[in-house]
């Protein structure tokens, strides 16, 4: 991220009342769609609406060029946006080293903090899984290369996923690429494994991140995983437009339900709202690289000597 960035988004906090962001009430929804056609109506307000929810950063990824690009020029136009690059396992038909030279470029963009999502999905199958495995590995290469943290996506794949993932950070290129350097690797997104590949997983340098599903109530084995879950490593996501939480189930899902997503957490780890709120935003904040722009005037670490009500 350049200088300039930086100082524009330290202004930005800055700026902002600083009450309104307390850790209570502060999230950031690390995986959103905003640039989806799903949000072509009312695009603005529903970051507006996100915004007075106290979703300070949201991070959309990429599921092909085009969105990548949807996902650069919304984080151009709002400051609390920032972008990944990349393509979907479901989208990577043709994908190839042409695809891998057009997201290096994207990826120089100052807003962008990560390669995604990217993965493999044996549920819908659009693509070979041969072709999904290397436009995996070639997109991990690349996020190595560039020392960008990678956003996972794995549906019935879980397997394979870490198969390729064990490989890749043990491999020389992974170990002496700058994002070995990096505090975190990658995360799994809307995760869906179980205990023993979450901690395999953290061994790897990765987190973890949930959303939507948490509060569905039929969820039974998931409200079982997430207290063993470590709370440190889990960030807060909504995956919008879809996997809406619990009572929106059915309709468009939008960053400002993540509230829905940190009260269900909230009651399954048994803390306070603002320690999940706290928990989730200092790790976004390091594992996107951000804690510099918002280290100026930080609420988060403000919030450390407030007294909280949660
Ligand atoms: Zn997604």
């Amino acid at each position: 991220m350049t200088d300039r960035l930086h100082a524009e988004a330290a202004e930005g906090v800055a700026g902002d009342d600083a009450s309104r962001f307390t850790p209570a009430s502060t999230l950031v929804d690390s995986h959103c769609h905003l640039d989806q056609p799903q949000f072509d109506e009312d695009r603005d307000a529903m970051i507006d609406r996100a915004r007075s929810a106290g979703v300070r950063l949201m991070v959309n990824p990429g599921i092909d060029l085009a969105a990548s690009r949807a996902a650069i020029a919304l984080a151009e136009r709002h400051e609390a946006v920032y972008a990944a690059v990349g393509v979907h396992p479901n989208d990577c038909d043709g994908f190839d080293a042409g695809t891998v030279k057009e997201l290096r470029s994207l990826a120089a963009h100052p807003k962008v903090v990560a390669i995604g999502e990217i993965g493999l999905d044996y549920y819908w199958e659009t693509v070979a899984p041969a072709q999904q495995r290397r436009a995996l590995e070639m997109q991990l290469e690349l996020a190595a290369s560039l020392g960008l943290p990678v956003i996972i996506h794995s549906r019935e794949s879980n397997q394979d996923v870490a198969a390729v993932l064990r490989a890749w950070v043990n491999g020389q290129a992974f170990r002496s690429s700058p994002l070995a350097r990096r505090s975190y690797a990658g995360v799994l997104h809307a995760f869906s494994g179980d205990l023993a590949l979450a901690q395999e997983a953290y061994g790897w340098g990765f987190i973890l991140s949930l959303g939507g599903p948490v509060t569905f109530k039929n969820a039974r084995s998931l409200h079982e995983l997430v207290p063993q879950l470590d709370m440190t490593r889990l960030m807060l996501e909504t995956d919008a437009p879809y996997l809406t939480p619990h009572p929106h189930r059915g309709r468009r899902n939008e960053p400002a339900y993540i509230t829905l997503v940190r009260d269900r957490l909230t009651e399954l780890y048994g803390v306070t709202p603002s320690a999940v709120a706290q928990a989730s935003t200092s790790l976004a904040l390091r594992f996107f690289g951000l804690e510099d722009a918002y280290s100026v005037g930080n609420p988060f670490t403000q919030g450390a000597t407030t007294p909280q009500h949660g």
